[in-house]
């Protein structure tokens, strides 16, 4: 993931959670919904709060997971025998019910379903959400927020692929109501569109990319049709704020033609969240 400004909590705190509801919301992205004993507690902002994500892994019959809060976690995770190690990955709060005197705090996560080459799901956490049943244990890592708008900026301006949809949907809620500027989304198919509930001012744009064609129009790698749209996009003025978050080229590419139509660096949010050329087949 490439260095961004992140509105990471002082002190990172670490929830246990498990299971309760697990179902395809759409035909690309498979939801679980999490609870926990303290989950209650996790405090949610909103926009693209996302956390590290650790899972067992098929070959491990336990979840074993030492405390792992604060900032310096990686070294005691890496510390973990590979064996027993979880599996860790980046995901975003898709949505976040506080508990109630009648129920308790809940999170629901939405996973991309991709698949490899032949067609078949692939990817370690996307074949644990489609698998997952009530119980399954997990662990998540709050790491807060990367959208960081500057207070004066003139317009907003948002673009993504499907795995920063999840971050998009809390980002057009959680933007002031007086908002003004311009959200590009792209999904796989058109059955993955959904409502936005963004400010009147910000005008929404579905890219289908529509997979179901084939994968060899050109447009198949994710986030390709959003850089082509994006590209006919110029900002209002050196005043505006971009995020640009999904597939590598897309996030570095968008960054380098936002940065050369007029915005400085420091106005754009940029994240790789993974890479098209590294793609390989895990094992189920
Ligand atoms: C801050 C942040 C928030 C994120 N939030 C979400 C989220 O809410 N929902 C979500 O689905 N993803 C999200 N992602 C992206 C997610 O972390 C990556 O897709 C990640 O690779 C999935 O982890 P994994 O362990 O399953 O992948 P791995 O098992 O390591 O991946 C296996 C293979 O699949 C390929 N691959 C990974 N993702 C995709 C994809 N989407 N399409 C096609 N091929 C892929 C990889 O290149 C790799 O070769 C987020 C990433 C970041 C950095």
């Amino acid at each position: 993931m490439a260095k961004t400004p992140r509105l990471l909590p002082t002190n990172p705190r670490l929830f246990r959670a498990q299971v309760l509801r697990s179902e395809r919301a759409t035909p690309s992205m498979h939801r679980v919904t999490i609870t926990g004993d303290d989950l209650h507690e996790f405090a949610y902002m909103g926009f693209d709060h996302w956390f590290r994500l650790f899972l067992p892994l098929p070959h491990q019959d336990e979840f074993r997971l030492p405390e792992l809060d604060g900032t310096k976690w990686w070294p005691p995770f890496l510390a973990i025998p590979e064996d027993v190690r979880p599996h860790c990955a980046n995901y975003t709060v898709a949505a976040f019910r506080r508990a109630t005197p009648a129920t308790a705090a809940e999170m629901d996560i939405d996973f991309v379903v991709h698949t490899n080459a032949d067609g078949e799901l692939d990817g370690r956490a996307a074949l644990w959400a489609c698998a997952a049943r009530p119980g399954d244990r997990l662990a998540i890592l709050d790491q807060g927020c990367i959208f960081d708008c500057p207070d004066d900026a003139t317009e907003v301006l948002v673009v993504a692929e499907e795995t920063g949809l999840p971050g998009v949907v809390g980002i057009a809620a959680s933007l002031p109501r007086d908002a003004v500027g311009h959200i590009i989304q792209e999904v796989p198919t058109a059955a993955d569109v959904r409502e936005l509930d963004a400010p009147a001012g910000v005008t929404v744009t579905w890219i289908v990319r529509d997979d179901a064609r084939g994968a060899h129009d050109g447009h198949a790698v994710p986030g390709a049709a959003a850089l082509e749209e994006l590209r006919r996009h110029t900002p209002a003025d050196d005043r505006g704020y971009a995020f640009v978050v999904g597939e590598s080229r897309l996030a570095t590419e968008g960054r380098r033609h936002l940065h050369r139509a007029g915005l400085p660096k420091s106005r754009i949010t940029f994240s790789g969240f993974w890479k098209h050329e590294a793609r390989e087949t895990v094992d189920a």
